[in-house]
């Protein structure tokens, strides 16, 4: 496994590998890898002959106030992990690198943008197609593999690919949880014990969403308001938002025909957690 850090490097090694037809699965993550991130290496790793991660906590996608100062990292370790489920190169760029003096150029995917996780993170979702953007004309990979634990986030990306004509397969990957229920993200490791234990109310309100809806509730604000008095009744748990909206458009939708996404953000202490399910899938 090699480790690149500059863009120039990494445009030689994608120039070399792709020279005979090999194809490149890329996973682009911030780091602090959990079971869901060696998930999603696994199944790039399955749909193309050489898979590159980046590992990259990209400034373009933190607010103001948000978390980028402490966010988790341990290189020593993602190497090790990587290197176990078959990585062949790691793509760590540095801040500079990305965004030198000058930089100038930001991607803006429009309307499902401006609903869910952007109404509280007004430039997370232009920070992160730009990013994308930028890593996808680096290493031109033939496969993307992303979470759906960030649902918008992989609508965001399958958008931008579809609008700018990328050369890019966009796979969506399963949400990994822990034992207990909580999806697994690098975030948790800010939880405090007892956080952790009130963390498992996101899991268990896509439950009761779930449940309602084998029962036959098809009123989606009546499954909104269920979760949304679930949440509030544990002590400690802020809602930023529960939303039951289309899964392609991310509208909202008042009677669910066929299939909705309820996805949730909810801050604990100072740690604003995700999730989200399909029902009907
Ligand atoms: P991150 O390092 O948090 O930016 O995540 C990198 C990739 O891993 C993104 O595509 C995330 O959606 C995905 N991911 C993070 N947590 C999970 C999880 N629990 N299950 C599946 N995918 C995940």
């Amino acid at each position: 496994m090699v480790l690149i850090e500059d863009i120039a490097s990494m445009k030689r090694y994608v120039l070399a590998v792709k020279s005979n037809g090999t194809t490149i699965g890329l996973v682009p993550t911030m780091g602090y890898f959990h079971e869901g991130h060696l998930m999603l290496m696994r199944m790039a790793k399955k749909i193309s002959d050489h898979l590159i991660i980046s590992l990259f906590v990209n400034p373009a996608q933190f607010g103001q106030g948000e978390d980028l100062d402490k966010y988790p990292k341990d290189m020593e370790r993602d190497k090790t992990l990587a290197r176990a489920v078959g990585v062949e190169c790691i793509f760590a760029p540095s801040v500079e690198e990305m965004y030198p003096e000058g930089y100038s150029t930001y991607v803006n995917v429009e309307n499902i943008t401006n609903v869910l996780c952007g109404v509280s993170r007004p430039h997370h979702f232009r920070g992160v197609a730009t990013v994308v953007t930028k890593l996808f004309n680096i290493i031109e990979p033939d496969i993307a593999v992303f979470g759906e634990k960030d649902f918008q986030q992989l609508a965001v990306i399958k958008q931008l690919v579809k609008d700018l004509n990328m050369n890019v397969r966009v796979v969506g990957h399963p949400t990994i949880r822990e034992p207990d229920g909580l999806a697994m993200s690098s975030r948790n490791a800010y939880l405090r014990v007892d956080e952790r234990k009130k963390s498992l109310i996101l899991n268990k309100s896509l439950h009761l969403a779930r449940n309602l809806f084998a029962e036959g509730v098809r009123d989606a604000s009546k499954i909104r308001d269920s979760v949304k008095k679930m949440i509030s009744s544990e002590e400690g748990c802020d809602i930023d938002y529960v939303e039951v909206v289309d899964p392609e458009r991310l509208s909202p939708i008042r009677t669910i025909e066929d299939k909705a996404l309820i996805a949730l953000a909810v801050r604990i202490g100072s740690t604003r957690l995700i999730d989200n399910t399909v029902l009907g899938e």
